[in-house]
């Protein structure tokens, strides 16, 4: 599928000497793994060309995968070639130079809202990025050699962003990249141990915010993570955004939803739902994303009841006129 704009984007890489490979803001692990498992493959395929990975924020989290280069000079991008992977608008790509580069291209799966790019390659019904990056290599691998690191880090995009394999995005073709990767010999243990385990306190944070989830009339399930409980608990960025896993098994509850305060005051949205689609309440409320996963900004604390109220009606429509869901 989509073989010539495949094409297209292996000889741009050829093409350069210089390539440099950038991600959305607020990294999480597919764009971190499919930053990183391109550059490793790329690496290996043409040990004469520069391969850098810049942004301009991290994950503590998913630091086990390997650091980034730090950022360069305005005039070090006049011959560079830049590929953002997994950013859907140009406002949220993290290195805020790639408009100096001599040209970019895009790679991502969310929903083409927003085009940029002198190349695009856009699947929004892929269930990674890390995905497309695996489909890419396999679709040239007598040109391309994959490697245990890089097969660990697009592994670990695979699985975060699929919910473990779980999510309806998930198609055979999934399974087939997914299981080229397990070829290499990824450590799946230490893999799963590392996006698994928590530290008792959270444990104990997560007990708390158990008991702060409330719900909409109709069963939209929602938390707040504000200033205070941020503080209270000590929470960095990621403990207060892993809320939003706190509320996905509730039955009966389709769309769900964390508000996170964000130092600047304004409020962070994670919108997730399973049957119905949420992700035009995102793109309402200055966001977007997936269907069912997707994200928006707020402003105040009448922003959250305006957006429940909007996602409680939906739920409502949706429950009267369909059946089976759960
Ligand atoms: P998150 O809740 O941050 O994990 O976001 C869920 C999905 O929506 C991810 O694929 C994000 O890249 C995307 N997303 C989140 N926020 C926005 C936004 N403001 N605009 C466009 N896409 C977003």
């Amino acid at each position: 599928m989509n073989y010539e704009i495949k094409k297209q984007i292996l000889d741009k890489i050829k093409e350069y000497n210089k390539i440099i490979i950038s991600r959305h803001i607020r990294p999480d692990g597919d764009c971190t793994g499919s930053t990183k498992g391109l550059k490793a493959i790329l690496e290996a395929s043409f040990p004469d060309k520069e391969i850098y990975l810049v942004n301009s924020d991290y994950s503590e989290f998913l630091s086990f995968l390997g650091g980034e280069d730090e950022q360069f000079d305005d005039d070090f991008y006049a011959d560079a070639l830049l590929i953002v992977l997994d950013t859907a608008s140009t406002d949220r790509i993290s290195n805020k130079k790639f408009h100096l580069a001599k040209e970019i291209i895009k790679i991502d799966h969310h929903i083409d809202i927003a085009p940029y790019g002198d190349l695009s390659w856009v699947e929004n019904l892929r269930s990674s990025l890390c995905e497309m990056i695996v489909d890419f290599y396999n679709t040239f691998r007598d040109e391309l050699v994959m490697t245990k690191e890089a097969a660990t880090c697009l592994y670990t995009g695979m699985i975060t962003d699929t919910g473990r394999f779980r999510f309806r995005s998930v198609s055979g073709d999934t399974m087939r990249l997914a299981g080229l990767l397990l070829d290499q010999g990824i450590d799946t243990d230490t893999l799963f141990a590392r996006l698994n385990l928590e530290d008792y306190d959270y444990l104990l944070f997560k007990a708390y915010a158990l008991k702060e989830i409330k719900m909409t009339e109709n069963g939209v399930a929602y938390i707040h993570v504000d200033k205070a409980m941020q503080e209270r608990f000590g929470l960095s960025k990621e403990d207060s955004s892993a809320t939003v896993s706190f509320l996905e098994n509730i039955k009966g509850s389709l769309i769900w939803a964390s508000f996170i305060d964000n130092p600047d005051g304004t409020i962070r949205v994670r919108l997730r739902s399973r049957f119905v689609y949420c992700h035009d309440i995102g793109e309402n409320w200055r966001g977007g994303g997936h269907e069912c996963a997707c994200g928006a900004t707020l402003y105040s604390k009448d922003e959250i009841d305006q957006l429940l109220a909007e996602a409680d009606k939906k739920l409502k429509e949706y429950k009267e006129t369909h059946e089976g869901w759960l």
